[in-house]
């Protein structure tokens, strides 16, 4: 939380808000203006001039509205669970939290779909929709809201066999910077009608729009499953046997890639006992035991191929849910043991056949640079994490760190893959957009942000590099 003193904030601006939306639903308080300053990054934390909470698209319009009449910015704000400082505005003016914009519009239960306001968490919507056997398939780990993981294409851990939330968003409402509220894509599983603007403001972190209604696709809730948590002798050997598993078209629910320091820390925490070495967490999903079973089988033979040296399976309901809240708990285990320790997070993702060799690089280079190297990652997707952590107070230490991001990011790069599978840009990785992306593909996104948002209005300085870059 910032300790920086509180700007003064637009006075007209203040009682204009609370004229249109109503005393409640303006804050001008310093408790409120902190909380909404920082997200789950390790960026410093900027405090806004003032937090709104709209009820409505309607109210969405007129924060807008007066946001461009004052040129103020405004920062939209789920559950500040961003890794790359997404959520900070950067700018001040206005943070718009749309808590209050919660609810589940629709059910098309008959359609595998649901119509959604924005502030609408993971948790709260799986279990609302729990009553109907249906689930939404992103699963980003953090108990996040459905706008923040729009606006990031947020992934995790079921993205190998359901997509990103790219693929399952079928439509959408958008305030745009202008006041004009528009609607994209249909409730069609098909389509092919124009620029898809659905897909185009998926990802753009809230720089194009502010998304108030979303349409979302749906799958039933898998009643027979098979797990298993195999250890190898290395790293880079779990990740040979998860590239094998995919190759044999067995299409796992999950494949999660996890360093022994991993599996040490969730025995030590959460009382598990697993063989403490590098691991594939696997489990197939389907409409029998026999069949998850047979998956389960056959993955087991490659993985002992692979040189597996354990393979713990036969888990039941119980156990399955533990262990995937303690796989959802690793970046806080590894935080709890180096207390006043900032961590940032590598988020690599490349071709899949590519993967042993991005985990090897970055293990090595952590170990050249004195730092742990504790990888884990979606296997099933080619996409790898790091935990980088440093003493704030040791230059050398977070200059190593800096360094150690940065080779694996060029690594990643070199190898045809991205510097974000799942996080996105933010603040962090927009100084990788132009050896991505090419400097005409970014003159093209800029041209975009340019007619979408003319006054840079909407979190300025996030996702495009800056411009004299
Ligand atoms: C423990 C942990 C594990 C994680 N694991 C994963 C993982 O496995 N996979 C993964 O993909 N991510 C992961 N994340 C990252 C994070 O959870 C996701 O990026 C998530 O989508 C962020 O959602 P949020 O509601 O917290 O959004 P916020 O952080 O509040 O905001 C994210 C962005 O969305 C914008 N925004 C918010 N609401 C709107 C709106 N209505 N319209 C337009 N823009 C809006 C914000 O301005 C910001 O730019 C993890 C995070 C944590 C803390």
């Amino acid at each position: 939380m910032s300790e920086e003193p509180l700007r003064p904030t637009n006075p007209d601006l203040f009682e204009g808000l609370k004229a249109a939306l109503g005393e409640q639903a303006v804050s001008v308080s310093g408790a409120e203006r902190h909380l909404h300053s920082q997200d789950e990054s390790t960026y410093p934390a900027v405090v806004p001039d003032l937090v709104v909470w709209p009820q409505s698209t309607d109210d969405v319009v007129q924060i807008v509205t007066l946001a461009a009449e004052h040129g103020e910015p405004i920062t939209g704000w789920g559950a500040a669970s961003s890794s790359e400082g997404h959520a900070i505005p950067v700018k001040h003016g206005i943070v718009v939290d749309f808590a209050r914009m919660n609810r589940i519009l629709a059910v098309h239960a008959e359609d595998f779909q649901a119509t959604v306001q924005p502030g609408v968490l993971r948790l709260d919507l799986e279990k609302h929709l729990s009553q109907y056997g249906l689930f939404f398939a992103p699963d980003p780990g953090a108990n996040a809201s459905v706008g923040g993981m729009i606006a990031n294409n947020a992934a995790g851990i079921r993205a190998h066999k359901y997509g990103a939330t790219r693929s399952n968003v079928l439509a959408l409402e958008v305030v745009l910077a202008n006041g004009e509220v528009i609607k994209t894509g249909s409730r069609s599983v098909k389509q092919s009608s124009g620029y898809d603007l659905t897909r185009l403001i998926i990802g753009s972190e809230g720089t194009l729009g502010l998304v108030t209604e979303a349409t979302l696709k749906l799958h039933p809730v898998p009643q027979h499953f098979a797990t298993a948590v195999v250890g190898f002798g290395t790293v880079a050997g779990a990740a040979q046997a998860a590239y094998g598993i995919i190759g044999a078209g067995l299409a796992p629910a999950a494949l999660e890639i996890l360093h022994q320091n991993h599996i040490r820390y969730m025995n030590e925490d959460d009382g598990s006992d697993w063989p403490v070495l590098p691991s594939l967490m696997i489990e197939f999903t389907g409409s029998s035991d026999v069949a998850t079973g047979d998956a389960l089988d056959e993955a087991r033979l490659i993985c002992e191929d692979a040189g597996a040296e354990s393979f713990t399976s036969g888990l039941g309901h119980q156990d399955r849910s533990e262990m995937w809240t303690m796989r959802h708990g690793a970046r806080y285990r590894y935080r709890r043991r180096a207390p006043g320790y900032v961590w940032s997070a590598i988020d690599v993702s490349v071709p899949i056949s590519h993967m042993p060799q991005i985990i090897a690089y970055a293990e090595k280079c952590a170990t050249d640079l004195g730092l742990p190297g504790e990888v884990l990652g979606h296997a099933g997707d080619g996409n790898i994490h790091m935990g980088i952590g440093y003493d704030p107070g040791d230059a050398d230490e977070k200059q190593r760190a800096g360094e150690l991001s940065r080779m694996i990011i060029e690594k990643a790069l070199e190898l045809e893959g991205t510097a974000s599978g799942e996080h996105g840009i933010g603040l962090g990785k927009r100084k990788y957009m132009v050896a991505e992306h090419g400097a005409p593909a970014i003159d093209v996104m800029r041209a975009i942000k340019k007619a979408l948002d003319p006054q840079n209005l909407l979190n300025p300085d996030k996702v495009l590099p800056d411009p004299l870059v």
